[in-house]
């Protein structure tokens, strides 16, 4: 199963696509016959992301590649038994380039001739039990042969060395196999013009390719089709519709969680270093952490921590996001690499955020799905379910779908929060004795009495400001990684150092993760009256309470939830991502609407 990570893409994409290169490389033909989409992907688009097999692959080519030998032009190759690695080749006939692995001559009777050798990781296709090449590898080194032709060669045959195996595998090359490539180089030619293809239909590839967690091709499928099933009411999906007809089942291609985890670095004077590939904390000169670098996915650094440039350069390098805070968790920035050459799909979303009927559909989708999420946390969680809030909750969900103009959803989102946090209180449960251990200490309770902030007054409103910068972090560093500008939204609205599209896709996230990581926090004591302190009419966390929070925060992230529409488990972490690529899948046009995340 893919474990894709945040790795920002290198991807240009269409409307006004950048000009191609006039050759087409022959391992560009290969992955056309694989599939159309990943062709597109990345010759169109410029997206690569490594897996293991892409991994494995080139470090087996590099081998091969790392000895290069002689090898004459054809006019003067007269000698057999000739090995010559790594050999480029182009045709302007065929307007196609190819890095050969190998190359060998042999007395061919009637004179030398040459065969490319391409090698392969995988095991050869089977044909009535003999090894066989795949349709894939067989246009390839097809083409490669017809490159050594062009190039004044005599070549008949291709082979390919299935490493898994240890098997060569011989194509020959003969006209009716040459016409199919020149078709299929007409057909991708055609294909890198127009717009990305369709996702293959439940194939038996996509769980091998390396840009299924870009892709999503069942995720899209799935949702593309419901959008059909829904179709008779309208464009945007109903919140509260009734399930859909069971189509096919949604294929988990991704896996459930995120393997890398951040770092939370909150202890004032903290220094972080770097010693080889692993990152070293360090407090008074006391080493208290060690990470390896291949094991962190972010660093957040609150106050006065201090990390060392090798560090940061070693973040920039391996593109792990360094995230910074104040002393009192206000996010103020963000480091990165130089990743996000996406400039492209920034302009679609420029595009879109300047179209006000879409930019209005898009917040409309986003603020339903929050109160709705909003109402059933107070469903779950409140100690006696509220049930007028709870009807007059849906009613402002189903007004907001239908909202006139942004003006009219702002105030439908104030109506439900008023509502909503107003019955906040009644799902905090602190134990008995909580009150006891409130007044031993800074005179603190958690009688939460509505919202306040900057700076927040009291402690739970403390815990929800830093959830919710939390939050905000989070999907600015996935919209930064996916390409997006963040300071670009729909709902909200451009101002300086807001990151508007993140806050836009937090919106139907607020409840599920920042709102609940506070009262799983509280509700289980993970923090306590004790954890507060107060400085005038301002009350913030101390260390200890922040640490407690985090740790609430993270276990919240790390959690599985069930996605309505794709029917699979992910981890609140991998959902943020799956949904910001469900907007690129919106931006596209492949999905007519954006589907926000709604729990059951
Ligand atoms: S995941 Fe499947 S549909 Fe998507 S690019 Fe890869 S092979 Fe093609």
């Amino acid at each position: 199963m893919a474990t894709p990570s945040l790795q920002p893409e290198n991807v240009e994409t269409s409307p006004g696509k950048k000009p191609l290169p006039e050759l087409l490389p022959a391992r560009m033909l290969n992955e056309f016959v694989y599939c159309p989409r990943l062709f597109y992907y990345e010759w169109v688009e410029g997206v690569f992301r490594g897996s293991a097999d892409t991994a494995d692959g080139s470090a087996r080519h590099r081998r091969v590649d790392g000895e290069p030998g002689a090898f004459a032009p054809a006019p003067q190759l007269a000698e057999a038994g000739i090995k010559a690695r790594s050999i480029e080749l182009s045709s302007d006939r065929l307007k196609l380039f190819a890095r050969l692995d190998l190359v060998e001559s042999a007395d061919g009777g009637a004179g030398v001739e040459v065969t490319p050798v391409d090698y392969k990781r995988g095991r050869p296709a089977d044909a009535d039990g003999m090894p066989a090449a795949w349709p894939a590898d067989r246009a390839q080194i097809a083409a490669q042969v017809l490159l050594l032709r062009d190039n004044g060669y005599a070549c008949r045959e291709g082979v390919l060395y299935y490493a898994a195996t240890k098997q060569r595998v011989t194509v020959p090359v003969d006209a009716a196999l040459e016409a199919e490539i020149a078709s299929l180089l007409e057909q991708a030619r055609t294909a890198a013009a127009g717009p990305l293809p369709p996702p293959l239909e439940d194939s038996p590839k996509c769980p091998r390719c390396s840009l299924v967690g870009i892709c999503l091709p069942d995720e899209t499928s799935a949702l593309h089709a419901l959008e059909l099933s829904h179709a008779g009411a309208g464009r945007q999906l109903a919140l509260f519709a009734e399930p859909a007809e069971p189509g096919r089942p949604v294929r988990q291609l991704v896996s459930a969680r995120d393997d890398l985890r951040p770092l939370y670095l909150n202890s004032q004077g903290m220094r972080v270093g770097k010693s080889g590939q692993v990152i070293q904390v360090r407090e008074k000169d006391a080493l208290v952490q060690e990470a390896r670098l291949g094991e962190i996915s972010q660093v957040n650094v609150f106050g006065n921590v201090q990390v060392s440039t090798q560090a940061i350069q070693e973040f920039c390098r391996t593109n792990v996001p360094v995230c910074y805070f104040s002393h009192s968790a206000w996010f103020y920035g963000i480091t990165t690499g130089l990743s996000s050459r996406n400039v492209l799909l920034r302009r679609r979303q420029f595009h879109t955020a300047d179209n006000s009927a879409l930019a209005l559909e898009l917040a409309r989708a986003l603020v339903a799905g929050k109160i709705r999420n909003q109402r059933t946390l107070l469903q779950r969680n409140h100690i006696a379910p509220p049930p007028e809030a709870l009807l007059q909750m849906k009613r402002l969900a189903d007004e907001a779908l239908l909202a006139p103009s942004q003006a009219s959803l702002l105030g439908i989102e104030g109506a439900a929060a008023a509502t909503y946090f107003q019955h906040f209180p009644g799902m905090l449960k602190p134990e008995d004795d909580f009150d006891a251990g409130a007044s031993a200490g800074a005179g603190l309770r958690f009688d939460f009495r509505g919202r306040n902030r900057r700076p927040p007054r009291d402690p739970v409103n403390a815990l929800l400001s830093l959830a919710y910068s939390m939050l905000t972090k989070d999907l600015t560093v996935v919209c930064q990684a996916l390409g997006f500008d963040p300071y670009w939204g729909y709902y909200h609205q451009p101002r300086f150092s807001r990151p508007a599209l993140a806050l836009d896709l937090m919106e139907p996230f607020r409840p599920l993760i920042a709102d609940s990581a506070v009262l799983s926090a509280v509700n289980t004591r993970m923090v306590t009256a004790d954890d507060f302190v107060q400085s005038g009419p301002a009350v913030a966390l101390t260390e200890k309470g922040r640490k407690g929070f985090l740790h609430a925060y993270e276990l919240r992230m790390g959690s599985l939830v069930t996605h309505p529409d794709l029917d699979y488990r992910v981890s609140y972490r991998r959902l943020l991502e799956i949904q910001a690529r469900l907007l690129i899948r919106y931006l596209d046009g492949e999905l007519m609407t954006y589907p926000p995340f709604v729990t059951r």
